[in-house]
Parts: structure tokens; C-alpha cells; sequence
């Protein structure tokens, strides 16, 4: 008896997918079928889904349909795009040998495929998958045991679309800052870290999409080996003295790039060792809530970043991000950078000129990457060779300039030693116009090459040639529509109306023209002159094409053999685009160089928040600009800001902040005169109320990076608080927010700003000597509040919320009777004083209901502590008041 059997064999082209895919299990596979790179299977589903396009099914497997979709080789820039912003990561899989090769095999056989690249969000090098100014770091994490307790993580970062190469060392607690610094795209963490329960919460927390890492790339002799092999060098010691963990870190990312580019080699920059401790520690929190890089909404524009950035490069750009993500911690260095920044400012024709040079400098880095990674099209040349001039012309306008500051008159240096003949050949042989693809050929300038000049020459003729064939042809036939014309079907062949083409079928033409196609009223004929003439073309274009890309594989190699001097060019010229766009900055916005040196001093005067003033300046209003001053000889001094909402209590706090970040990173900054004694770490929260953005108990989370601060802070460090103990009931939030004062002052002893609701803490001023008030400054008119946004010393005599209310547009009704009953509240707290706590604290402690000295029960008092205004919407809000009006 015979059943039908489902039909379990595997075509040889499915049973190769089957094989690659399995290798490959984490990414999506674009495997290359002619003009198409398909998905079949799951990935199919899945990047039909992802990417809006049409799930269709090709073939059988194990009896069931065979799920299918493709993307146009030519758009895959796209899709991948899209994909990796997803957080897939994509392997390309090309065919590997010609499909005319595989035919000689038999038949059947299969053309060759392999994967070719892994696509990850942190080894991309496409120019449209770049933002073109910022780094696309991926991380590589390693650690070493210091003692019983404590670890040392050592990170390698590395961006192969520029070539840099980072290392650096960190505690435990310094980790997420360190990270946070570079921004990373992808972070490879070996297993055992990511397992490590303390920092789990960090792993699920960061932007970045987490590689895991088995030991396979661990290990520190075959790390030190790779490192070794890919730099070609001897020993390490050329680099620098590098640690176990740093070389075990390196190593991984080395083994991550084998693993990602397959064949292919980045030119990568040897390591450098960032200095530890060099760099001002920003944890993560902070830069978020600074808004440094991008706003608290994930946008770069709004940002201080995207404020300040006046660079003309996007090399500068990225090294612009770079310093105000790793301001500075050393006097010295800073030093240099303001001179250098300073000379600019004041040698005006000097900065237009290099900006002028600058303007036309293009990303050479990332051209370079591209050419190394074998990906390069005839505009990378073209890129590196103009940036290549510009780097010559910026070396010269700096060499006829006397008394260049140090940071200068180095990248002039390193400018004109720059060799250019390998730009001059690239001048001589690109032509005008270039195509994007290398396969597309027509790069080469004519006179260039020989060769190609002659079988340029000869394409020439044969259309020549076509051009008296079709005349000869169309006088001996007597048909004056002939016409001559290619397509890719049947080649060259004579186009003729119906009628003619019936005559062309016999005598004496049957011989000359063979028939081919019969279409609506005309009629196609092939010839034997015009096939020859079609295989000469053929070959000559082929032949030309060779020698174009032998000239550019050529070309690129001079290129790379230069990468080291051109890598070093490129940051030479980004030194001097980002000083003179900070110089700009200064000139135009007015913009004054701090003082920076190594005590405790924090004194502005006349400073400015740069992002607010901008947007108040877009709407043609003024910054009111604002002193402050928390200098202190051994410790540091406590602002304890109150005032009215909407009085400008954020934005003072952060612009002192962000006068910090400026400074360190080397710029001038937006105040009338500062004095900055260095601040080793900077911290800024703001309270759970205006922490909208994340899942977790905003209280939990407040708490956590108050504890961190109070943990991390040194004498050193400046401090920012913004609302803290919001987020809880009112007696919680307060007693919080007091001890937490305290401890600064006492065991921290920072430099530290804290806005706040809570009046009672104005009462520390007075107890603690390195404790002042201030308030931002209100004014009525007319019955209505008027902000008039200026820092005075002293504590806000009222919190002005029923006006802000009226503003905010509540209903009038509303407002009146909020009006009422605080007059009765205000009435009712001067009988049985609740500010009577502030005088018993620090016994503080115990709960204030219980208090013995507490009058006996009164219900409209308990009610009131019932109540949590952060947490009700205005109905309850107005509900609850109805509620406390009938107790009355
Ligand atoms: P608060 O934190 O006290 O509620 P914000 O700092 O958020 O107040 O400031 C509210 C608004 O007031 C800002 O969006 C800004 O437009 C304006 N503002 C704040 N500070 C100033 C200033 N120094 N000069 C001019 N306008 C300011």
C-alpha cells in the first residue's frame, strides 16, 4: 500500500540557507539572491512585520509553505537602518564566487554564499546609518579583582567608523558614569559581569543594546596576542603600560571586530590611555537631567550639546561631544585649551580664515574606515583627498601665525608634516562627477590612464559605428524610420515600422537582418556586423571597468598605507575647528573665560543658563542674569534656594551646573566673571514630581540617587538638588530633605544648591555656619504675580501658588475660594503652630502627630494630613476642599 509520503527533501539552495542561518542564530540573515537579499522563515515574519513589506512564501519545507520576503540590494542601507534601530542585528550573506562558476560544477549545484558582516548597532560604518556628529562607540568590559570586596572594571571603546580606540580603568562606583561618558551604542559584557546582581539594575536600565560575551574573547594572553597581531608590533609597551584587565578588555573588542567584519580589517587608531581620574565624573542621572547631550525626551536638539555646538566639521563635532562628555579634571589641561580657545577669540581674521579651510574639510575619518573596510566608493577618495588639502591649507594659515598656544601650534605641527602627494595623484585621477558605487566605474579622469583612454576611445567609436550603421542600413533598405537600439534582452538590433519588417523577412534582406521580436506595429531584426560591434562594446567596457577599479583598489591602499597620518590629521583638524567654534561662541554670545584652579572657590557673577537664554532670545526676551557664590576655604558652601514656582528655581540651579561642565571641558561660559576651583564630581537630581519618564516608583529612584549622592560626594564635588522628598507625604519628604542637608554639610561638605518647597528647612541657615538662603525675587502688579527671575539672599516670604493657579488658567471660582480657606488654614496654623517642629529639631526624629506638646484631636488638622497634593488630580484636589469646608 503506498500513503503519500509529505516530501521531506531539502532543495540544495535551502539545505546552504539552513546551514548559514544555523551559524548564525542571533541575526536576522539577508541572504543574497541576485538583486534581492531574502529572509525565509522566522526572520522573514519578523522583518516583514518590523519593516512594513509583503510576506510571500517560496517553496516547500517539511511539507509546509515556506515564509519569504526580500529587500532591493540597492535600498538595504535603508532597511538595515531601520532594522538595527529596532535592536536586531543583521548578517549579510553574500554569494561568494561567480553564478557561472557554480554552473561548471553541475547543474544542481548552488552558488557559493558566506556570510560577509555581521551588522550591529555598534560596528556600523554606513555613512547613512551615522549620525555624522556623534561618536558610534561599542564597549568592552572587563574587570580585576582589587580586594575582597572590590573590582576594577577596565573598558575598551571603540569606534571602528573613525578608527578611535579608548581605553580606561574605573571602580565599581565609578562604572555607570564612565560608560555613560561614551554613549555607547552596544556594550559587550562577558557573562559573569552581566550576572552580577549589582549591576543588574544597570544593564536593564542603559540605552545601550547588551552583547553578551561567553569567555571565548577573555582571556588575557590570547587578548594581548590579538592586540599584538593586529597592531603588528613586538610588545605593547609603544602604547603605554596598560593593566590586565585593560589588555583583556582591548582584546575582547578586537575579537568582537574579527568577529562582526569577517575578513575585514578596520584601520583603527593604537589605543590610547584616557587618564584615570582625568575626566570630571558625571553618572548618568545627572547628564540626563543636565540635558548635556540630548533632552530629558531623548533629543540632541535642545540640548547644551546642540546649543554650543558652532563646529563646521563633523570630526569637530564628535570632539566637541566628546570634551563636554569628559570635562576635565586637571588645571593644566584646561589651561591649554582656554589659551588656545582664548588666541582665537581674540585674533578674529585668524578664526575666519581657518573656518573658511574648515567649511570645506570633509569627514576624512569616517572615509578612511570606509576605504579600510574594503566598503569605500569612489566619494570616499574624493572625501579624504579634499580633506587631505584642507589639512594642508589649515597647516599653512597656522604656520605664518606667531606665538600659536600650545594646543595650536601641535595640531600645526602634525598639519604640516602631513604628506600630500597621495592627494595630489587623487586630484589628477578622480574625475568631476563621481558615481557612489565603484561598480558603476566613469571615476577616472580621462588622461589619467592609458589604457582606459584607449578603450574609452574605442566605446566611443563603435557608437560612432552604430550611428553609420543605422545610416547605411536605413539608405539601403529605404526606410528612413530605421532606427538602431539596444536593450538588455536581445542587445543592439534594427528597429523597422510593421510594413518594412514583412519586406526584411524576404529577399534580398533575409540574409542580412535575422528576425527577433514582432511587437504592436514594429518589427526587430538582429545583424551580424551589429552582434560584433555589441561583444566589442562588451569587452571594452568590461576591460575599462577592470582597470578603474584596479586604479581605485590602488588609490585606497596609498590611502591606508597613510592611515596613521591621516587619522592624525583628522584630529588635528578637529582640535582646531572645536577651538575656533568655541572661540565664535565667546565672540558672538559674549562669553568670558573662568578662572580654574584647584582650591574651593565657586564664584559667578552675572551667570546665565546658555539653553533658556537661547529659547528666551528666539522669543526676543532677556536672561536676567544671576551671582552666586558657595566658595568656601576647607568646605564647601550650601544655597538653600526657595521661591515661587515658575520663579526660576531650576534654571538657576542648572546654569551653575552647566557653567562647571563648560568650564572644565575648556570653553569660555556664559557669565560676566567666574572662579571655578575644580570640581572632581558633579550630581544633580531633581525630585520625584518632575520625574515623569520612568516605570519604577519615582520615589524609589529619587531615593537611590540621593543615597548614591550622600555616598559619592566629597568636599570636591558640587552638588545639585532640585525638589527633593517631593515625592512622599509632606513630613517624610521634609525630614528627608533636612537630613540630607545635614549630611552634606556635615560629612560631605561640598559645594552645594538645593531648591525646595519645604519653607521650614530656611530655618538651617540659621544653625549651620556654611548654610545661606536665597529666593528668587516676586513681585506683584495689578493683583497679578510677576517673576522678575532674580537671586536675592533670603527665604520667599510666600509660596504665590494661588496667583501661579490663576495663571495657569483654573477657573476663577476656584482660585476665590482656594483664596478662602487659606486664609482660614493660614489662621488656624498660626493658633496651633505647626512650625513649632523647626524649633524642636534636631529631635526632629520622633513623629510629629505624637508629640506630647500636640494640642488635643482636631479632625480638620488630621484631614489635612491625609492629604497629598502631588498625588490627586485637580477634581479631588477641589473635592477635598469642599470635604475640609464642611468639617469647618
Ligand atoms: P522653577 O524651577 O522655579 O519652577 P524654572 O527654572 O523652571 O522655575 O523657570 C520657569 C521659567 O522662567 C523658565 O522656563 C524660563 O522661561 C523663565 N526663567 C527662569 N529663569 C530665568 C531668568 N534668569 N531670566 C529670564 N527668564 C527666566
Amino acid at each position: 500500500a503506498s500513503k503519500t509520503v509529505p516530501d521531506n527533501r531539502v532543495t540544495p539552495m535551502m539545505a546552504q540557507y539552513i546551514e548559514i542561518k544555523a551559524a548564525n542564530p542571533d541575526s536576522l540573515l539577508f541572504y543574497r539572491m541576485g538583486d534581492f537579499y531574502e529572509l525565509f522563515f522566522e526572520d522573514a515574519e519578523i522583518a516583514s512585520q518590523s519593516l512594513g513589506i509583503v510576506l510571500t512564501k517560496r517553496g516547500k519545507h517539511q511539507g509546509q509553505d515556506i515564509p519569504m520576503c526580500g529587500v532591493p540590494v540597492d535600498r538595504a542601507d535603508d532597511y538595515l537602518q531601520r532594522l538595527i534601530g529596532l535592536g536586531h542585528r543583521v548578517a549579510v550573506c553574500e554569494q561568494t564566487e561567480d553564478p557561472a562558476e557554480a554552473k561548471k560544477r553541475g547543474a544542481k549545484s548552488v552558488v557559493r554564499r558566506d556570510v560577509v558582516r555581521l551588522v550591529t548597532p555598534g560596528t556600523i560604518t554606513e555613512e547613512r546609518l551615522l549620525e555624522p556628529g556623534r561618536a558610534n562607540y561599542f564597549l568592552a568590559i572587563a574587570r580585576r579583582r582589587v580586594s575582597d570586596t572590590q573590582w576594577c572594571y577596565a573598558l575598551a571603546a571603540v569606534d571602528i567608523s573613525t578608527g578611535h580606540f579608548v581605553l580606561s580603568e574605573t571602580d565599581g562606583a565609578g562604572l555607570s558614569a564612565e560608560i555613560a561618558r561614551f554613549e555607547p551604542r552596544e556594550i559587550l559584557v562577558p557573562d559573569v559581569i552581566h550576572d552580577d546582581p549589582e549591576l543588574a539594575a544597570f544593564w536593564r536600565e542603559t540605552r545601550a543594546s547588551i552583547t553578551p560575551l561567553s569567555r571565548e574573547g577573555l582571556d588575557p594572553a590570547s587578548a594581548e596576542r590579538r592586540l599584538k597581531e593586529h597592531f603588528g608590533v613586538a610588545t605593547l609597551d609603544a602604547f603605554g603600560s596598560f593593566s590586565r584587565a585593560e589588555i583583556t578588555a582591548a582584546g575582547s573588542a578586537l575579537f568582537y571586530i574579527e568577529k562582526t567584519q569577517i575578513g575585514s580589517r578596520p584601520v583603527l587608531n593604537p589605543p590610547v590611555r584616557d587618564n584615570a581620574g582625568a575626566a570630571l565624573a558625571i553618572d548618568s542621572a545627572t547628564r540626563a537631567n543636565l540635558e548635556l547631550t540630548r533632552t530629558l525626551s531623548g533629543e540632541r536638539s535642545g540640548s547644551l550639546l546642540a546649543t554650543i555646538d558652532c563646529t563646521v566639521t563633523p570630526g569637530g563635532a564628535r570632539l566637541l561631544a566628546d570634551r563636554l562628555a569628559g570635562p576635565l579634571t586637571h588645571p593644566g589641561l584646561i589651561h591649554d585649551r582656554q589659551d588656545a580657545v582664548a588666541s582665537l577669540v581674540e585674533n578674529g581674521d585668524l578664526r575666519d580664515r581657518l573656518r573658511r579651510i574648515l567649511k570645506r574639510s570633509p569627514d576624512l575619518a569616517r572615509a578612511l574606515s570606509r576605504l579600510g573596510l574594503g566598503r569605500g566608493g569612489p566619494r570616499d577618495l574624493a572625501c579624504v583627498r579634499d580633506g587631505l588639502f584642507a589639512a594642508r591649507d589649515l597647516g599653512l594659515e597656522l604656520a605664518i601665525t606667531p606665538n600659536l598656544p600650545k594646543e595650536l601650534s601641535g595640531a600645526a605641527e602634525l598639519l604640516q608634516s602631513l604628506r600630500t602627494d597621495v592627494a595630489e595623484r587623487l586630484a589628477v585621477a578622480l574625475a568631476e562627477d563621481l558615481p557612489l558605487l565603484k561598480r558603476d566605474g566613469g571615476f577616472v579622469r580621462a588622461g589619467f590612464d592609458q589604457s582606459l583612454d584607449e578603450l574609452r576611445e574605442l566605446q566611443q567609436d563603435s557608437r560612432r559605428f552604430i550611428a553609420a550603421l543605422q545610416a547605411r542600413y536605413a539608405a539601403e533598405t529605404g526606410c528612413r524610420t530605421l532606427r538602431v537600439k539596444h536593450n538588455h534582452m536581445i542587445g543592439y538590433f534594427v528597429e523597422v515600422p510593421q510594413n518594412v519588417g514583412e519586406d526584411l523577412l524576404k529577399e534580398p534582406w533575409k540574409d542580412t537582418f535575422v528576425h527577433r521580436q514582432t511587437m504592436a506595429g514594429a518589427m526587430r531584426f538582429s545583424t551580424l556586423e551589429l552582434g560584433e560591434l555589441e561583444s566589442k562594446i562588451a569587452s571594452a567596457s568590461d576591460r575599462a571597468l577592470r582597470i578603474e577599479l584596479g586604479l581605485f583598489d590602488t588609490l585606497a591602499q596609498d590611502l591606508i598605507d597613510l592611515s596613521a597620518d591621516i587619522a592624525r590629521a583628522a584630529e588635528a583638524i578637529a582640535v582646531v575647528d572645536v577651538t575656533a567654534a568655541l572661540a565664535d561662541l565667546a565672540v558672538r554670545l559674549d562669553w568670558r573665560r573662568p578662572t580654574i584652579d584647584t582650591g574651593l572657590t565657586f564664584h559667578i557673577r552675572g551667570g546665565r543658563h546658555p539653553v533658556v537664554e537661547a529659547a528666551l532670545k528666539r522669543e526676543g526676551a532677556a536672561f536676567i542674569a544671576n551671582d552666586s557664590n558657595l566658595s568656601g576655604k576647607d568646605a564647601g558652601h550650601i544655597l538653600l534656594i526657595t521661591g515661587p514656582n515658575m520663579g526660576g528655581k531650576s534654571t538657576y540651579l542648572r546654569q551653575n551646573a552647566l557653567i562647571v561642565v563648560l568650564a572644565q571641558m575648556g570653553s569660555f561660559v556664559p557669565a560676566r566673571e567666574a572662579h571655578i576651583g575644580i570640581v572632581d564630581r558633579l550630581f544633580s537630581r531633581v525630585g520625584a514630581a518632575d520625574d515623569l519618564a520612568r516605570g519604577r516608583s519615582t520615589f524609589m529612584v529619587e531615593m537611590v540617587e540621593t543615597a548614591a549622592i550622600l555616598n559619592q560626594a566629597t568636599s570636591r564635588s558640587l552638588v545639585i538638588l532640585d525638589e527633593i522628598g517631593r515625592g512622599t507625604a509632606t513630613f517624610d519628604g521634609l525630614s528627608i530633605a533636612w537630613a540630607a542637608i545635614e549630611h552634606l554639610h556635615e560629612a560631605n561638605r561640598c559645594r552645594a544648591l538645593f531648591a525646595t518647597h519645604f519653607h521650614e528647612l530656611t530655618a538651617l541657615a540659621d544653625r549651620m555656619p556654611r548654610i545661606a538662603n536665597a529666593t528668587l525675587k516676586v513681585t506683584e502688579w495689578n493683583g497679578e504675580v510677576v517673576f522678575l527671575h532674580e537671586v536675592v539672599p533670603g527665604a520667599a516670604d510666600r509660596s504665590y501658588g494661588l496667583q501661579v493657579a490663576r495663571l495657569a488658567g483654573l477657573p476663577l471660582a476656584v482660585v476665590e475660594r482656594a483664596k478662602t480657606i487659606l486664609s482660614e488654614l493660614e489662621r488656624s496654623d498660626r493658633e496651633s503652630p505647626k512650625r513649632a517642629l523647626v524649633d524642636d529639631l534636631p529631635l526632629f526624629a520622633a513623629p510629629v502627630r505624637t508629640q506630647p506638646t500636640q494640642p488635643k484631636r482636631d479632625p480638620l488638622r488630621e484631614a489635612l494630613d491625609g492629604i497629598d497634593p502631588d498625588q490627586m488630580t485637580p477634581r479631588e484636589a477641589l473635592e477635598a476642599l469642599y470635604r475640609l469646608k464642611a468639617q469647618q
